[in-house]
């Protein structure tokens, strides 16, 4: 066990790594460290909001739009090896699509495709995915897709939950600058990441949860639909109740 100046040491830099990140305070539960942290622990940085354009000239209220900070976030990440998956991947992939999106996809983690094209859902059940974008009326291009980690995991087995843990800031971060009306969560792994649940996805699937403060509709990740074919109509209807949210429904 870690005795406290351990805990101090950990804690400052995960500190510095969430500040990196823009983040104002650590997303961390009170009984995340017991005892020793009685509130928010207030770090500054950059501002929470991101301008989808700013006014040509306006600098003294330049904030920046969700392009640059999102390019500014994939700096920030850099050549990450801050978890294991780092020791076997090709590339990083960090997600890709329309900042100024209403609707963003959140899979689990790069497989072989990914990780070789540096994309994320470029496989089969990737082409499945665009498939069921287009099936509501948009285009990949107009939506944004992440993945809860952005490295493969090796022979494509889950994420484990420390390499979750690691990597969630960044996914955090994607969505905060995205800040979509709705968000789709593919799987298990990404639905139970995101809410911090373990309830199974066909109990979480079909309704509305929240991840900070935007709805998410968990569905079925495309891999298990190319494998169990009947699922795709449960899918539908999930996405049927993710277009009336969007037209305010
Ligand atoms: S999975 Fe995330 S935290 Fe782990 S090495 Fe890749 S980018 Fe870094």
């Amino acid at each position: 066990m870690k005795n406290k100046a351990g805990v101090i040491k950990e804690l400052r830099k995960a500190i510095e790594f969430y500040s990196e990140l823009g983040f104002e305070y650590l997303p961390l539960k009170r009984e995340d460290i017991p005892g020793l942290i009685s509130k928010k622990t207030s770090i500054t940085g950059r501002g929470t909001a991101y301008a989808n354009q700013n006014r040509a000239g306006d600098e003294d209220n330049y904030v920046p739009d969700k392009k640059d900070a999102l390019k500014n976030l994939r700096k920030d990440i850099g050549d990450c090896h801050r978890c294991k998956l780092s020791e076997n991947r090709k590339n990083i992939v960090f997600g890709e699509g329309n900042p100024d999106t209403e609707l963003m996809f959140i899979g689990e983690g790069p497989g072989r495709d990914e990780d070789i094209q540096a994309r994320p859902f470029v496989g089969d059940a990737g082409k499945l995915l665009a498939k069921m974008i287009l099936k509501m009326g948009f285009r990949r291009e107009e939506v944004y897709i992440a993945n809860i980690v952005k490295c493969r995991p090796p022979y494509n087995r889950d994420p484990e939950q420390d390499e979750i843990t690691t990597c969630r800031p960044y996914v955090e971060k994607q969505v905060e600058i995205i800040d979509p009306r709705v968000i789709i969560s593919l799987g298990r792994i990404a639905a139970q990441s995101l809410l911090r649940s373990k309830i199974p996805i066909s109990k979480l699937r079909g309704s509305f949860h929240d991840f900070q403060n935007i709805p998410v509709m968990p569905t079925f990740h495309p891999a298990y639909l190319l494998r169990n074919p009947k699922g795709k109509w449960l899918t539908w209807d999930d996405m049927q109740k993710v277009l009336e949210k969007l037209k305010g429904g």
